[in-house]
């Protein structure tokens, strides 16, 4: 099976896990992986991650240009900086999931991390997560802001819309973009109570015994 065909086939069945899991409504969200030749297959505009299907990714040049299956997500520029700030980033996830988006929409003392350490699992998964600032859709200086902030994370979490997560492999950021998610809700569950984080000490172990 050619790298093209498994990695479109990869894409439609993690879209359809996220979309169970209640992670994508409508034809929100959008999931790209990129091949050994720099180019990336993504979801196309309009589509539903739930219904994906394999021969009708769009396949984009690293530089923007659309060269196969149907037109690519209005969001592929996301994405695209994304690709570009970090080599290692094999695939990439953007939702509009509901815990992630409403820590979006919250008032943030410190825009350069906004989700606590609840867990080991979070800080080895997203560690810091740096809020963008609000534009609207289709306004370009989103695709700067994220390229700026990708440089030095993987994971962005855009304000009011939604996060968009890379990882090392398609998978990794599946299960990166579902930890996140995960800890959002935690977080929002935990809102109002006493509540004991991992202490500076913690994350540095977790930095020294599972290097990134
Ligand atoms: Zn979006």
């Amino acid at each position: 099976m050619s790298e093209e065909a498994r990695l479109g086939e990869a894409i439609c069945r993690f879209g359809d896990l996220l979309y169970r899991r209640g992670y994508a409504h409508g034809s929100t969200g959008n999931i790209s992986a990129r091949l050994d030749d720099g180019s990336f297959l993504i979801s196309p505009t309009n589509s539903c991650l739930g219904l994906l299907d394999p021969a009708r990714l769009a396949r984009v040049t690293p530089d923007g240009r659309h060269i196969g299956g149907d037109p690519p997500s209005k969001e592929a520029f996301l994405h695209l900086a994304m690709y570009e700030e970090r080599a290692g980033a094999r695939g990439i996830v953007h939702l509009h999931s509901t815990h992630a988006v409403a820590v979006s929409c919250l008032r943030h003392d410190d825009p350069t991390d906004v989700l606590p350490p609840i867990t080991a699992y979070h800080v080895m998964r997203i560690g810091r997560l740096p809020l963008i600032p609000y534009y609207r859709p289709g306004d370009r200086s989103l695709t700067e802001a994220v390229r700026a902030a990708a440089r030095r994370h993987h994971a962005v979490l855009l304000a009011n819309h939604g996060p968009v997560v890379a990882g090392k492999s398609l998978e990794d950021a599946v299960f990166n973009a579902e930890e996140l998610e995960e800890t959002a809700k935690l977080r929002l569950l935990l809102e109002g109570r006493p509540t004991r984080f991992l202490d500076a000490a913690q994350i540095a172990a977790l930095a020294a015994a599972f290097p990134s």
